[in-house]
């Protein structure tokens, strides 16, 4: 017999040997000599009392074998010889896209403007070290997209999107380890994530798959309403059935050619603000309760706040506790920060971006006259604003946190992860009041909720303005584009996904629309 249950665990008992298996013949009234195996199914920390909890989900196995882990089968086909689906951008969106595409039988060829993941290690240090961002190679750009340099948090909002659980098994045929079905909050971290993501690539190639590395698309040849043809920036023409557009939201060049083209793009609301940089042990002592270095048992801590002013949220995003700060521009001539952790989240800062709800009718007055690119130029102006600040490199703007709130010039700075360096700027003057004054508001109230964390021992860092994507790209019920037969937008620069997790279930979704056209 099987029975599922719920036990909590507190920090002195998790270091009990057999603790689960006790808990669960002490929950049971049974003897733990009837329980063959306990099987973790379900694991979170609730760090919110005094006390920290570890909550289980158990499959207790009584009198009976536990049965072997199963293997996470997917249903790959030949399809060297199958009918063609075009698919730009190799992101999680682009890549999820291509491996159904194989479960149902076509063939995905894939163009990608960046390098594969090894190569593109050369041109991250180049910006890191010699403050040179290669346009096709960088944070943003490059196999396996934006996610690929990244925490590889796995969580998602989207529950109703589609089939999470699926995603999540796929990254663990592609080699990321079962704990990620198992904990309330998985993350794979940054020196993980390369080579599950080549393990995709190499399985797309395995079965007939095409992908093609530092091909950027410049254009699309159509024709009566009709997606013809990609033109590559070389000038190669590529004759095509359906296009599946997974940009991402850092592929202006692609937004600027839809809307040059009139193929119908649209504005829409999104957020910008700041990175926040606290000392890790500060943070875990906040949210843990305790004084000194966290529990050895505990990971390093993370957190998740929201403030509402002047009816906008003011919010963080993309937490990477154990982390680091990095220079995620995708062109010389601007600063984007955004933050990445390795696997153990074992580095000493704790970052997270603090952005800002922006209405792009509502808050950008003097924007208006861009129509649908009002939100990316304003992001565009932002980022050149961090870069003059920082001293025309990537060094970035930064401030200490209470010196901003306060509105005075930090005389020195924290030390950072930032490895391109900081440089001391009046941040609160700098930034449009619709981003600096609310963020200022928001830090206060944050402080509030969280004692400790508003303090000059962290430092605020610019610009954190690619969280989400100022466009979005309509499509029918079919996921077409309304205007473009044969052109599915996908994934997040199209605006209909925000992370990994969404990103990779929207390919799904895209690849299935495709092939339920090519075959009805
Ligand atoms: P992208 O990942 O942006 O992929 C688009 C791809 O298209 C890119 O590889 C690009 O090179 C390619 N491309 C663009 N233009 C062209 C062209 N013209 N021709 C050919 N190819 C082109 N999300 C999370 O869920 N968890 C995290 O921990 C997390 N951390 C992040 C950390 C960083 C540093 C960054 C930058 C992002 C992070 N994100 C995280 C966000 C996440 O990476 C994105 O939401 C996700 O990658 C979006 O997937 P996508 O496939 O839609 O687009």
């Amino acid at each position: 017999m099987v029975k599922e249950i719920q036990v909590r665990v507190n920090l002195v008992e998790q270091r009990i040997e057999d603790i689960l298996k006790k808990k669960a013949a002490r929950s049971l009234k049974i003897s733990s000599k009837n329980i063959t195996a306990v099987k973790v199914l379900r694991k979170s920390i609730d760090a919110r009392k005094k006390e920290t909890i570890f909550n289980y989900k158990l499959a207790v196995y009584i009198n009976e074998p536990i049965p072997e882990t199963p293997d996470y089968i997917f249903n790959y086909k030949d399809v060297s010889n199958a009918k063609e689906v075009h698919i730009i951008g190799f992101g999680p969106a682009g890549m999820y896209a291509a491996l159904r595409c194989i479960e149902l039988g076509f063939k995905p060829i894939v163009l990608e403007r960046g390098k594969n993941v090894q190569d593109r290690r050369r041109d991250l240090r180049a910006i890191n070290q010699f403050h040179t961002v290669n346009e096709d190679s960088n944070y943003c750009f490059g196999e396996g997209g934006a996610g690929t340099y990244s925490d590889g948090k796995l969580y998602t909002r989207s529950l109703k999107r589609g089939d999470v659980r699926r995603i999540f098994e796929n990254l663990v045929y592609h080699g990321a380890t079962e704990q990620i079905l198992i904990d309330a909050h998985p993350h794979i971290g940054t020196n993980k994530l390369p080579k599950i993501i080549q393990n995709i690539r190499e399985t797309i190639l395995k079965y007939g798959g095409e992908v093609h590395f530092e091909t950027r698309v410049s254009d699309f040849v159509v024709s009566n309403n009709k997606m013809k043809a990609i033109i590559l920036k070389d000038g190669t023409e590529i004759p095509v059935s359906a296009v599946v557009l997974a940009t991402g939201h850092s592929a202006r060049d692609i937004f600027e050619l839809l809307h040059k083209k009139d193929i119908q793009i649209k504005a829409k609301s999104f957020a910008m603000g700041v990175r926040v940089e606290h000392p890790q042990e500060l943070i875990d002592q906040i949210q843990y309760s305790c004084s000194g270095q966290r529990d050895e048992l505990l990971p390093a801590a993370a957190y998740s706040l929201v403030h509402q002013v002047n009816n906008r949220g003011v919010y963080s995003f993309c937490m990477c506790p154990g982390g680091f700060i990095v220079p995620a521009a995708t062109a010389n001539g601007e600063v984007v920060v955004n933050g990445m952790s390795p696997s153990r989240r074992n580095n000493k800062f704790a970052n997270s971006g603090i952005v800002v709800e922006i209405n792009v009718e509502k808050d950008l007055p003097k924007y208006q006259q861009f129509g649908e690119l009002k939100g990316l130029q304003f992001q565009k102006d932002l980022e050149k604003l961090a870069f003059n600040a920082g001293g025309k490199s990537q060094v970035a703007p930064a401030q200490r946190l209470t010196d901003f709130v306060e509105g005075r010039l930090s005389n020195s700075l924290n030390d950072t992860s930032y490895q391109p360096g900081l440089n001391s700027s009046p941040l609160h003057s700098l930034l449009p009041k619709i981003i600096g004054g609310r963020l200022r508001k928001g830090f206060a109230a944050f402080g509030k909720k969280m004692h400790g964390y508003y303090t000059n021992e962290a430092n605020i860092v610019g610009v954190e303005s690619r969280t989400s994507s100022p466009v979005s790209i309509p499509r029918k019920e079919n996921l077409e584009h309304p205007q473009i037969e044969g052109l599915y937008p996908c994934g997040e620069g199209a605006g209909y996904a925000g992370g990994i997790i969404s990103a990779a279930m929207d390919g799904e979704r895209c690849a299935e629309a495709v092939i339920a056209k090519y075959t009805s």
